[in-house]
C-alpha cells in the first residue's frame, strides 16, 4: 500500500479538532475526515458549555485528570486565542441533611483530584452568593466557568490549519485495513476516495465504536459497546435572579438538572437523563414537567410557565444504566496492538474541558513526536 499522509483524524468535533492540532504540532502531516458539513455537528455543539474543575470524578481517574489539566489549559488557550469565557464559579447545593454527605464526598474528591479553591458553604454563605437559592449547604467551586464551544472549535481549526492540517467535509469514513507498512482507509460521499497513513485517530463521538468495528486488523474485544443517554435542555425566558452556575447533588448518569449561564446572560436547565435506543434530538414538551419539580428543589421561585423546550445531546456512553460510570478510554497500540492507531471511547463529559490535555494525550499514546 502506499502512504499518501502520515496521519488522519476521523470526527472534526471539539476532540477531532484539538487531536489534530496536537499532532500538527508534533510536526506531523494532518488531514481531518468529516461526514459532516463543517466543524463541531455532533456533541460537541450539544452540551452546556461549562469549563468544569475536575469534582466529580474518582481519584486517579483520567476524566480526573485529563479534566483538571484541561480546565488550566483550557482557560489559558481561550486567554490566548481571544476566545470568549468566563469564570462565573459554580455552586453544588445540598437541598435537604440527607445531601450533606454528598457535597462533603464531593470537596474531599475535589481536593484529591487537585481542584483549587473549593469551598463548603452554610446555607447562609450560600444565600450571600445567591439570595433566591433554597439550600441547607453549598460547595464552592470558583474555577468553574463556560465557553463559547464553537468559538473554540473554530480557534483549534485554525490553529491546526496555520501548521498544515487540511480538512475534508462531506468525508464519511466506511471502512480501514491494517497493513504492517500503514493503514488503509475507504471513504465514502460523493467522492469515494482511498487513503494510505501511518496514524490514524478515531475521534468519531458517537460514532467511534461503530468506526472502530469496520476497522480490519482491530481485534473486537478493545471495541466497547456503544449507549446512548439523551440530555434535554429547557430554556428559560425572563430575568433569571442567579451570577453563577447552580447545580444540584449528583445523579446516577449526569450531573442533576442544572442551570447554567451562556455569554449573553441567558439562563437554561438541563440536561436530564434519558437512555435511548436512536439518535432524536426533538425535546419532549412534557418533559417540563419532572424539570419545575427538580429545579424548584432549589429554586423555589421558578415562576410556572417559564421553561421552554430548547435543545437536546446524546451522552457517548460505553456502560450501561446498571453499571458504575465508565471512564474516558483512549485504547492506542499499547492496549490493542496495533501501530498507529489510537480509538477514542466514552468522551462524554468533562470532554469539552478536558479536550486540549486528551489531545496531548493521544499524542503520547502514538509516539511522541513524528518519527519522519
Ligand atoms: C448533554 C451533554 C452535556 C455536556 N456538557 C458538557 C460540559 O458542560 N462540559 C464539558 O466539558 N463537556 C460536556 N459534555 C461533553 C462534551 O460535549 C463531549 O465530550 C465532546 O463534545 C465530545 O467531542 P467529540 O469531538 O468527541 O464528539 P463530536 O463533537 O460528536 O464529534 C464527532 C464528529 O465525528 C463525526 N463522525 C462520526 N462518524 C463519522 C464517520 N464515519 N466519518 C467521518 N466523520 C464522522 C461526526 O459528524 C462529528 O462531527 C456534554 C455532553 C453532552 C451530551
Amino acid at each position: 500500500m502506499n502512504i499518501d499522509i502520515e496521519c488522519v483524524v476521523i470526527g472534526a468535533g471539539v476532540l477531532g479538532l484539538a487531536v489534530a492540532r496536537a499532532l500538527a504540532s508534533s510536526g506531523r502531516e494532518v488531514i481531518v475526515v468529516e461526514a459532516g458539513e463543517g466543524i463541531g455537528t455532533g456533541i460537541s455543539s450539544r452540551n452546556s458549555e461549562v469549563i468544569h474543575a475536575g469534582i466529580y470524578y474518582a481519584g486517579n481517574s483520567l476524566k480526573a485528570q485529563m479534566c483538571v489539566q484541561g480546565n488550566r489549559r483550557l482557560y489559558a488557550f481561550c486567554e490566548a486565542h481571544a476566545v470568549a469565557c468566563q469564570r462565573l464559579g459554580k455552586l453544588i447545593v445540598a437541598t435537604d441533611d440527607a445531601q450533606r454527605g454528598a457535597l462533603q464526598r464531593l470537596w474531599e474528591q475535589g481536593r484529591r483530584n487537585g481542584v483549587e479553591g473549593l469551598q463548603l458553604l452554610d446555607a447562609r454563605q450560600a444565600l450571600a452568593l445567591e439570595p433566591e437559592l433554597s439550600c441547607v449547604a453549598a460547595l464552592w467551586s470558583p474555577s468553574t466557568g463556560i465557553v463559547d464551544s464553537h468559538a473554540l472549535m473554530l480557534a483549534l481549526q485554525a490553529d491546526a490549519e496555520s501548521m498544515g492540517t487540511s480538512f475534508a467535509f462531506h468525508t464519511p469514513f466506511e471502512s480501514a485495513r491494517c497493513h504492517p507498512a500503514g493503514i488503509e482507509l475507504r471513504m465514502g460521499g460523493a467522492q469515494p476516495m482511498t487513503l494510505g497513513c501511518r496514524e490514524l485517530v478515531n475521534c468519531a463521538g458517537l460514532s467511534a465504536p461503530q468506526v472502530a468495528s469496520r476497522i480490519t486488523g482491530l481485534c473486537s474485544s478493545f471495541i466497547p459497546v456503544p449507549r446512548l443517554c439523551k440530555g434535554s435542555y429547557f430554556s428559560f425566558s425572563g430575568r433569571i435572579p442567579f451570577r453563577h452556575l447552580v447545580y444540584p447533588a449528583p445523579e446516577a448518569a449526569g450531573l442533576g438538572v442544572h442551570m447554567t449561564l451562556d455569554l449573553a446572560g441567558q439562563a437554561r436547565f438541563g440536561p436530564d437523563v434519558e437512555w435511548v435506543a436512536d439518535v432524536d434530538y426533538r425535546v419532549d414538551p412534557q418533559r417540563a414537567d419532572s424539570f419545575y419539580q427538580a429545579i424548584r428543589r432549589y429554586w423555589p421561585g421558578l415562576p410556572d410557565g417559564s421553561l421552554q423546550p430548547a435543545y437536546s445531546g446524546i451522552r457517548p456512553k460505553i456502560s450501561g444504566e446498571q453499571q458504575p460510570a465508565a471512564d474516558f478510554v483512549i485504547s492506542g497500540p499499547a492496549a490493542h496492538g496495533v501501530p498507529g492507531l489510537v480509538n477514542l471511547f466514552g468522551i462524554e463529559s468533562p470532554g469539552l474541558t478536558s479536550c486540549l490535555a486528551l489531545a496531548d494525550r493521544v499524542v503520547q499514546e502514538i509516539g511522541g513526536c513524528s518519527p519522519h
